[in-house]
């Protein structure tokens, strides 16, 4: 390491005139295999739930990349869970912290769903249903740099979430080989539960409040606008879900000699969704938005900016229409009730006919600030009610189904709360500008990112500026097969990195 920035120094002397973002583009010009084999190496760690060796193996793998950077670097135990991976280094004359958060975990994988092994990391020319796609890929040993900007480098967590992680080691590499020192004290929390919920992450954010304190959390997670503008949002949707039961006759019954008489439970339980929910997306329940927080005029202002993506997006999912008439992230600033799954009796060959016993709905809630998973379950309960249900939360027996016409039993998930956090404040200026500059063109800036991340505990736990710094390409299959980051996509991801470690101040 030592020998190859002796190199560099020489090929890129300190004290050049270049800009910040033209030391990094050239550093990495220059290590684009070097990067590749790194995000390769951190894909090939099985760091999945299912794989708790694979977990223990990523953080200390990262931590000891960390410490080679020159980190006060340590795993922070979290009980029951993979440890988080602490990391500091402190800048001289800073007078910002800046917490770099990102997780090492990744989704479950299915591999017979994948065109190549979810942990045998594969470059590929583009994504595999367009049709550039080999299952073999392109042979890493013989490629040359520069590498085509537009291939992918498919595998499980390549771009959820080591994506981040790997453009935050590359920047801090670039900036160390230019002789640039970091603008802000740097501290890394890396997690590894974040795919299951990060459920014990409060736990180690209370229990090590000090050595945790910063003035600012950047969350390198999500992804970037569907423009391919490099993003930052300000926040993110909570999440809820729900599942939801409901009771037909104790045994399926013959439809010809009973239909019209008794009840069907999959036509109830789609009359039960459509009580929730319009065709357009609107919530049914009187009074369920009255605790929702209105947009600023910043943030109503930062939505009508965003380049528009709604035609392209209708072309690329193949849908004829959208739900409502407003844009894609002005509708996705509201609450919403998805329908994850519908379950009922049979279909195509299989389907009898017969009026089923039961459907099962799986519902997702999205929550926006200023509601709280509590209140939500509870309008949702008074409303279900008030429409003539009787609710129970254990399977009811034959004589309480035969008590009343129409039972739904409700299992609600944990949930959380959603954020916003304040596009005006100090820190969010000089968040924008410095992640601007880095990426020399306007930025898209999300008030709020739609899907959800419990980026609320950070507020929560220490009260400062939480915002989100994505660089995954929006069609980077996360959390599904073909999992997949596009190199331009990491390329740009490290020139922000690098500019809010090196030009960020406040
Ligand atoms: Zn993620």
């Amino acid at each position: 390491m030592k020998k190859l920035l002796a190199v560099l120094a020489v090929a890129f002397p300190i004290g050049a005139q270049a800009a910040l973002v033209d030391d990094v583009r050239n550093w990495r010009a220059g290590h684009e295999a070097e990067i590749v084999a790194r995000l390769s190496e951190l894909t090939r760690l099985r760091s999945v739930a299912a794989d708790p060796e694979g977990l223990t193996n990523t953080a200390n793998r990262l931590l000891a990349l960390l410490k080679e950077r020159g980190f006060a670097a340590q795993l922070l135990p979290a009980a029951g869970a993979p440890p988080v991976v602490f990391a500091e280094l402190k800048a001289p004359g800073a007078k910002r912290t800046v917490t770099f958060y990102a997780h090492y975990d990744g989704q479950p994988v299915t591999p017979s769903e994948w065109h190549s092994e979810p942990f045998t990391p594969t470059m590929r020319p583009g994504k595999m249903e367009s049709g550039k796609g080999d299952a073999r890929g392109i042979d890493m040993k013989t490629a040359k740099p520069p590498f085509d900007p537009e291939w992918r480098l498919f595998g499980r967590a390549a771009g959820d979430d080591k994506s981040s992680i790997a453009a935050f080691l590359a920047a801090f590499d670039a900036l160390k080989a230019a002789g640039r020192a970091p603008s802000v004290n740097i501290k890394v929390v890396w997690e590894g539960e974040e795919e299951r919920g990060s459920a014990h992450l409060e736990a180690v954010l209370r229990g090590n409040r000090a050595l945790l304190a910063s003035d600012l959390w950047l969350i390198g997670d999500g992804p970037m606008h569907q423009s391919r503008t490099p993003t930052l949002y300000f926040g993110a949707r909570g999440s809820m879900g729900l599942e939801a039961v409901i009771y037909g006759p104790l045994s399926a019954l013959h439809d010809g000699h009973y239909g019209n008489w008794v009840p069907n439970p999959a036509a109830m339980a789609a009359e039960f969704i459509t009580a929730l929910r319009d065709s357009e997306g609107g919530i049914a329940i009187p009074g369920f938005s009255s605790d929702v927080r209105p947009l600023t005029a910043a943030e109503t202002q930062a939505i009508a900016e965003l380049p528009p993506v709604e035609a392209a997006l209708k072309q690329e999912f193949g849908i004829g229409r959208s739900e409502g008439a407003a844009g894609l992230t002005a509708s996705t600033m509201r609450p919403a009730i998805n329908v994850r799954g519908f379950r009922a009796g049979q279909v195509g060959a299989q389907a009898a006919n017969a009026i089923p016993t039961e459907a099962a709905v799986s519902f997702d809630f999205r929550l926006v600030p200023g509601q709280t998973p509590a209140n939500v379950r509870k309008k949702v309960e008074d409303y279900i009610k008030a429409k003539g249900w009787t609710v129970v939360t254990a399977d009811p027996d034959a004589a309480m189904r035969a008590a009343h016409g129409r039972i739904v039993k409700l299992a609600w998930g944990g949930g959380y709360a959603a954020l916003r956090s304040d596009m005006d404040s100090p820190a969010a200026k000089a968040v924008i500008a410095s992640a601007g500059r880095a990426a020399g063109t306007k930025l898209a800036l999300l008030p709020m990112m739609g899907g959800s991340v419990p980026i609320n505990m950070f507020e929560d736990v220490f009260h400062v500026p939480i915002i989100g710094l994505p660089i995954a390409n929006h069609d980077n299959n996360q959390h599904a097969a073909d999992e997949n980051l596009r190199l331009a996509n990491l390329w740009a991801g490290i020139e922000v990195y690098a500019g809010l470690m090196a030009d960020l101040n406040w």
